[in-house]
């Protein structure tokens, strides 16, 4: 008999923390799981599935307008938000429940978890110990330090708001900040984002960065670029947002989406000396394992890439290491994104940015579409496809889509890009018609180089 309780003890109930532990117990160990709130995580139940939710819920009224264009009377359009609201929260009890189904084969201990010493956790005044514990606490939203902030929701209090806004401030301009101001906007609140880069999603590929910029201001998000908040007054209806341009914004809600922090503090770290990176993250080797041997950190509390399926990836690689005597370390390159903006996003590889640091010389295709959907309607949005190909190999090495379907296509292309598909192998592949997605197959014109652009101009 081994001389602990547990083979493994996981702190967080979230996507990492529920895929190591359930595969764990597959693989035959005896495990515990500690989650504080409800199991699911961020992903089920604060984030990913909750949101598009709401952003399929919020497109619909475009689509009514759209149907005019192919014929549709629509009348009487109105929309119930606390109907939607339960009707999410009836759908995260179901998820809830599943999860809870997923982990019969673990104890699931209700409370915080905080780590005693390498092989103890104590749960709710109780002490179990385990030969392995696996960290996998996941991240919360931050505030940014401007006076009177603490009014803000975050992405947890804006997916359970019990009333729609009729007027909203969003701070930021990231993945968060992008998808409510998209869900808001299309319920029709007034939406302002307000945000200290020129163009959202700073770090995305530049032509990501500006299709989605324009396309949020045409469908009526107040961008407020290039400035910051500089105070946040209550006054009697809500909330007199102060900029640092001199301007105010009076609104019923103010939402933070600045960035999420690892839940690090207050879970006995410290007491064992597991090591933290500069921002607070925990420090892993390429196995997820800390500088405490019988420790590991998975997911979000890492800080390596704060997506669910990397946190999945990293759960599922550290259980056949040590469960399934397997070794597999995390591939972190090549990860496939999409933000669920309105248009949404797909991005897979590199921006050309960063593939001409990294290649030097680049072949660049761009192509701007207007989907074919729309051709009939007054909806004037539209899209953009980019390849970006190493001049030296023809390694497609980066591609973007911004457009109807873009998170579909680029999961497709993003098993091209990670098998080292060079650009012939794209040209050769025949295109699916009519389709957006055929224009990544058949982009034969390169842009010039910036360079060569300017020369000529
Ligand atoms: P992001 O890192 O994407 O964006 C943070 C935003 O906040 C940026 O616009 C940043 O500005 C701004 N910001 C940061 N600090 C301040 C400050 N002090 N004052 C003003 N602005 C500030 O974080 P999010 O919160 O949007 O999302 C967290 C993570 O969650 C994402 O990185 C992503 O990994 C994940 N996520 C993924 C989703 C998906 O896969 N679809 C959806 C939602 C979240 P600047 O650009 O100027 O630095």
């Amino acid at each position: 008999m081994s001389q602990f309780d547990y083979d493994l003890i996981t702190i967080g109930a979230g996507s990492g923390g529920v895929r190591a532990s359930r595969m764990a117990a597959k693989y035959g160990a005896r495990v515990a799981i500690v989650e504080e709130l409800r199991v699911g995580g961020t992903c089920v139940l604060r984030g990913c599935v909750p949101k598009k939710l709401l952003v399929y819920g919020s497109h619909m009224l475009e689509e009514i307008h759209d149907m005019a264009g192919y014929g549709w009377t629509v009348e009487g359009v109105s929309h119930d938000w606390p109907k939607l609201i339960a009707a999410k929260d009836k759908e995260m009890d179901r998820l809830n429940g599943i999860y809870l189904k997923l982990l019969a084969g673990c104890d699931v201990l209700d409370g915080r978890g905080v780590v005693i010493d390498p092989h103890t956790v104590e749960v709710a005044g109780k002490r179990y110990t385990a030969e392995r514990i696996v960290i996998a606490t996941g991240g919360w939203p931050t505030l940014p330090d401007i006076p009177g902030m603490e009014h803000a929701i975050t992405s947890n209090e804006a997916l359970d708001l019990p009333q729609r806004p009729e007027k909203i401030v969003i701070v930021g301009s990231g993945y968060i900040a992008v998808e409510f101001a998209g869900i808001f906007n299309a319920y029709g609140v007034e939406t302002h984002l307000v945000f200290r880069a020129d163009k959202v999603l700073r770090g995305f590929d530049e032509d990501v960065r500006t299709t989605l910029t324009e396309e949020m201001a045409k469908k009526g998000v107040h961008l407020h670029a290039g400035v910051l908040p500089s105070k946040v007054e209550k006054t009697g209806a809500g909330f007199r947002v102060h900029l640092n341009d001199g301007s105010t914004l009076d609104v019923d809600q103010v939402m933070a989406a600045t960035g999420r922090a690892p839940n690090t503090k207050g879970i006995g770290l410290e007491t064992v000396g597991v090591e933290l990176t500069a921002t607070g993250a925990v420090r892993v080797d390429e196995y997820s394992r800390t500088n405490v041997p019988s420790i590991w950190a998975i997911g979000d509390v890492t800080d390596r890439i704060q997506l669910t399926p990397v946190a999945l990836a990293e759960g599922m690689a550290f259980t056949e290491t040590e469960f399934n005597n397997n070794p597999i370390m995390p591939d972190h390159d090549d990860v496939p994104a999409a933000v669920f903006s309105q248009p949404p996003v797909g991005t897979v590889g590199l921006s050309e940015h960063e593939a001409r640091k990294t290649y030097g010389e680049v072949d660049v295709y761009v192509s701007g579409f207007r989907p074919m959907k729309y051709t009939l309607t007054e909806n004037t949005e539209r899209g953009m496809q980019k390849l970006i190909v190493d001049r030296a190999t023809q390694r497609v090495v980066g591609a973007h889509m911004v457009g109807l379907d873009a998170p579909e296509i680029i999961q497709g292309i993003g098993i091209a890009v990670r098998m080292g598909a060079t650009k012939k192998d794209f040209d050769r592949t025949i295109g699916i018609h009519p389709t957006a997605a055929e224009e990544f197959v058949t982009m034969r014109e390169k842009r010039p180089d910036p360079e060569q652009a300017q020369a000529a101009e």
